[in-house]
C-alpha cells in the first residue's frame, strides 16, 4: 500500500472504538502503522487487527496515568518505531447539573480529556524534538468552545485542550512539530448512543447540515492535518461539526 503515511509511525489513544477507531482506519490506508491505545488492551488489540496493512498494535494504557503512560510510549516505539502522528481521542463524559456534579466527576473528566492528552504530548514530543519532526492532533469538541448546560467539566476540560493545543504550538513550531485540534459536533458513537428522540431532534434543529455526525466524517480531517497538506497549518482548531458552530 502506498500513501501519505506510508512508514509512518502514529498514536490514536482511545482508538479501540468510535472516533478514534474511525481515525486509526483512515491513518492506516494512508499507509500508517498504527498503536491503537485504550484501558481495554484486548479490544484496543482486536481492533488493531481489522485494519488495513500490516504492522499496528493494540496497547492497555490509562491515559491518565503518567507513570503508565511513559512505559506505554516505550513499549510503543521498541514495537513500531519511532512515532511521527499522535492523536490525542480518549475521552470520556460524567454529566450532571453543576449543583449535582461530584468532585470525582470532575476530577476524572480532566484527568482523563485534558491531563491524559498532556501526558501523552509531554511523552512523545522529546522524540519528535530530536527528530524535528512531528504532528500532534487533538480532538477536542464544540462543546469545549461554546459550553453545554449539564457538561462544565466536559466542556471545561475540552476548552483547556484548545489552550494546550495554541500553547505546545507555538512553543514546539521552531522543532518542527505541529499542534492543532480538531472539535467535532455531535458523531454517533457508544458516548452518544443515550439520547432519546428528543434530544437528537432538538440538536438536529441546530445543525445547518440536518445530520448527526460519523466518526467516518472527522477521520479525513485528521489525516488531512497529519499529511502533506496540513504542514502550513499549526495551533488552529477546526470544526467538523455540519456547521453548528460558524
Ligand atoms: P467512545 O465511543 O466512548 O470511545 C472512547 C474511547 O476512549 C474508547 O476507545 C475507550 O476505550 C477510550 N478511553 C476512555 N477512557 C480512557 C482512558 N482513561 N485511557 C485510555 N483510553 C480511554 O467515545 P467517542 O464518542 O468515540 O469520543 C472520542 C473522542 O471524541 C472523545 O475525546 C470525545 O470527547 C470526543 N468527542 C466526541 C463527540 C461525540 O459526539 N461522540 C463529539 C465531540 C467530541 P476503553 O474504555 O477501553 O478505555
Amino acid at each position: 500500500m502506498s500513501g501519505e503515511l506510508e512508514g509512518r509511525v502514529a498514536v490514536v489513544t482511545g482508538g479501540s472504538r468510535g472516533i478514534g477507531l474511525g481515525i486509526a482506519r483512515e491513518l492506516a490506508e494512508a499507509g500508517a502503522r498504527v498503536a491503537l491505545v485504550a484501558r481495554n488492551g484486548d479490544r484496543a488489540a482486536e481492533a488493531a487487527a481489522t485494519l488495513s496493512g500490516e504492522g499496528h498494535g493494540g496497547f492497555a494504557c490509562d491515559v491518565s496515568n503518567a507513570a503508565a503512560v511513559k512505559e506505554t510510549v516505550a513499549a510503543i516505539e521498541s514495537s513500531l518505531g519511532p512515532v511521527f502522528l499522535l492523536v490525542n481521542n480518549a475521552g470520556i463524559t460524567r454529566d450532571n447539573i453543576l449543583l449535582r456534579l461530584q468532585d470525582e466527576d470532575w476530577d476524572e473528566v480532566i484527568d482523563v480529556n485534558l491531563k491524559g492528552a498532556f501526558n501523552f504530548t509531554r511523552a512523545l514530543t522529546r522524540g519528535m524534538m530530536k527528530r524535528r519532526e512531528g504532528v500532534i492532533v487533538n480532538i477536542t469538541s464544540v462543546v469545549g468552545l461554546m459550553g453545554n448546560a449539564g457538561q462544565s467539566n466536559y466542556a471545561a476540560s475540552k476548552a483547556g485542550l484548545v489552550g494546550l493545543t495554541k500553547s505546545v504550538a507555538r512553543e514546539l513550531a521552531s522543532r518542527g512539530i505541529r499542534c492543532n485540534a480538531v472539535a467535532p459536533g455531535y458523531v454517533r458513537t457508544d458516548m452518544t448512543s443515550e439520547l432519546t428522540e428528543e434530544q437528537t431532534s432538538a440538536l438536529l434543529s441546530q445543525i445547518p447540515l440536518g445530520r448527526l455526525g460519523d466518526p467516518e466524517d472527522i477521520a479525513p480531517v485528521v489525516r488531512f492535518l497529519a499529511g502533506p497538506g496540513g504542514r502550513y497549518i499549526t495551533g488552529q482548531v477546526i470544526a467538523v461539526d455540519g456547521g453548528m458552530v460558524m
